[in-house]
């Protein structure tokens, strides 16, 4: 039986062992001691803290259809209706941003003539022939002021990004497509919710991404102890691999553990460690390959999560958090009011509050030590929402190359290490660093690549890179 090795037991490798099944001898390599990488749940003093992902979105199957294979939907736990109401803070408060056109015209967040901005929408200018960076594409459509106090922090807030670099086609493909398909944005709206109407779909607005966020029972990290737990002996923690090289038509990987150096035949492999780090591994290979996955850009990322005595907070949290844009001058991008999102991830009596720090917009302060960090959190948390009390656990997961940021020219970036890839059959990449940063979009890419894999392993010859999207 071919085998096929994996490097990295994210989301992405474990999903693509899951989905490679019984189709090959599979085998997870796993630097750390501990599988799911940014996806993990840190449980504490009745307190479930994400150190990543608190969730997915049902607006698309692929995680959803993931845990009805894995005999795990019984565990999936929805967000509250708490969700619904998202804010933005602007002007020293939090403005509830709107869920339907009358509330959007009788918000404050944006003036009447940013308002009145939006609602020109229609008539805005068409796209540039060149890829668009994100900032560039709400400036046309939506005027500078939408771009500023709801484009820019969501920007922040998905991809912990800057909007002047990010690619809307990369980081946001089906605003892109409304438009090419529908002329703009609201038409698109307008026809969709016609077309669903015809269907007898009745769904409303919503202030979010739309689908439902959801988790499982015990956090995030459910789903990778599942996935794990499949792999059994064939998930090797502790095991860094340094280096591809092939020969005679089978890929070698030198795998350091606390054993020492070892190596491993395989005859597929799939990388699925974040793109620096398939590049460091691919450079003997290709070095052409490695210096193009170097050029994929990280955002760091701070998640500090303090936990309160509710009663203590001076204010109910009543929803699902809030952004800041960048021009409130502030240190915090936002704030998660986790507890309130889900069931048990307080004890009773506490809130949970997961507060994000740096991105691309202040880098540095992702690097600072716990202490700081916490303390400017608690800071921002008072001028955004009052917040005075003490908090009764405070924990940090920083991370210094935490969100891959999919840059104006990434389309073009990935169409030139498609082209390199064909010349190493077999070899495949696969994780966040490419074609979506959402859970949903690991498991969908992990799926396909496992689906070309095991093509390879089969004799068949698949794609190189998953294009599924
Ligand atoms: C703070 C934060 C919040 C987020 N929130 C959400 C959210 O709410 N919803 C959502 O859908 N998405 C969210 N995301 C995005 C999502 O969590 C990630 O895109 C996804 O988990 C990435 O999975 P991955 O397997 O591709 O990569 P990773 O999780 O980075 O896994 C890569 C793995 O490769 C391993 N590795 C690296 N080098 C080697 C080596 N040499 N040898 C062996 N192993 C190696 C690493 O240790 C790691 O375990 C968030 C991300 C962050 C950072």
């Amino acid at each position: 039986m071919a085998r096929v090795a994996i490097i990295g037991a994210g989301i992405s490798g474990l999903a693509t062992a899951h989905y490679l099944g019984r189709q090959a001898e599979v085998l997870v390599f796993e630097k750390e001691s501990a599988p799911g990488g940014t996806m993990r749940s840190q449980r504490e003093q009745g307190f479930v803290m994400e150190r990543g992902p608190n969730g997915f979105l049902t607006n698309k199957p692929h995680a959803l259809a993931l845990a009805a294979e894995l005999g795990c939907a019984g565990r999936l736990l929805p967000a509250s209706d708490f969700a619904r109401k998202r804010f933005v803070f602007s002007g020293g408060t939090l403005h509830r941003l709107p869920e339907s056109p009358v509330q959007f015209l009788r918000s404050r967040l944006l003036s009447v003539r940013g308002r009145l901005r939006v609602m020109a929408e229609p008539f805005a200018a068409p796209p540039p022939s060149q890829d668009e960076s994100v900032a560039g594409f709400a400036r046309r459509r939506l005027g500078r002021e939408a771009m500023e106090m709801l484009i820019e922090p969501m920007a922040a807030g998905v991809f912990a990004g800057d909007p002047d670099q990010l690619s809307l086609a990369s980081c946001f493909p089906r605003i892109h497509e409304l438009e090419a398909r529908y002329g703009g944005l609201i038409r698109a709206m307008l026809t969709l919710r016609r077309e669903r109407r015809k269907a007898g779909r009745r769904e409303g607005m919503s202030a979010g991404p739309g689908g439902t966020l959801t988790s499982f029972d015990t956090g995030v990290e459910a789903l990778v102890e599942v996935l794990a737990g499949r792999c059994g002996g064939n998930l090797r923690l502790g095991c860094a691999v340094e280096s591809v090289s092939r020969s005679a038509g089978k890929y070698r990987l030198a795998v350091r553990s606390a054993e020492g150096l070892a190596e491993c035949e395989a005859d597929a492999v799939v990388l699925a460690a974040p793109a620096f780090a398939a590049g460091g591994m691919l450079r003997g290979l290709d070095a052409g390959l490695a210096e193009e996955l170097e050029r994929i850009p990280y955002a760091p990322i701070a998640v500090a999560a303090l936990g309160y005595e509710a009663a203590a907070l001076g204010r109910p949290l009543d929803g699902f958090g809030f952004l800041v844009p960048r021009l409130e001058g502030r240190r915090i991008l936002g704030a998660l009011w986790d507890s309130s999102v889900f069931a048990g991830r307080a004890p009773e009596g506490k809130a949970l509050l997961r507060v994000m720090v740096g991105g691309a917009r202040q880098p540095q302060l992702a690097r600072l030590g716990d202490k700081e960090l916490v303390a400017l959190v608690k800071e921002d948390l008072r001028a955004c929402m009052g917040i005075s009390a003490e908090p009764v656990l405070t924990r940090v997961f920083s991370y210094e190359k935490g969100i891959p940021q999919y840059l104006v020219g990434h389309g073009r970036l990935l169409e030139s290490i498609t082209a390199r890839l064909r010349a190493l059959p077999g070899l495949y990449l696969n994780s966040n660093a490419y074609r979506g940063v959402s859970l949903n979009d690991c498991v969908r890419e992990s799926k396909a690549t496992a689906a070309s894999a095991a093509g390879d392993a089969q004799g068949r010859a698949g794609h190189r890179f998953s294009e599924a999207t």
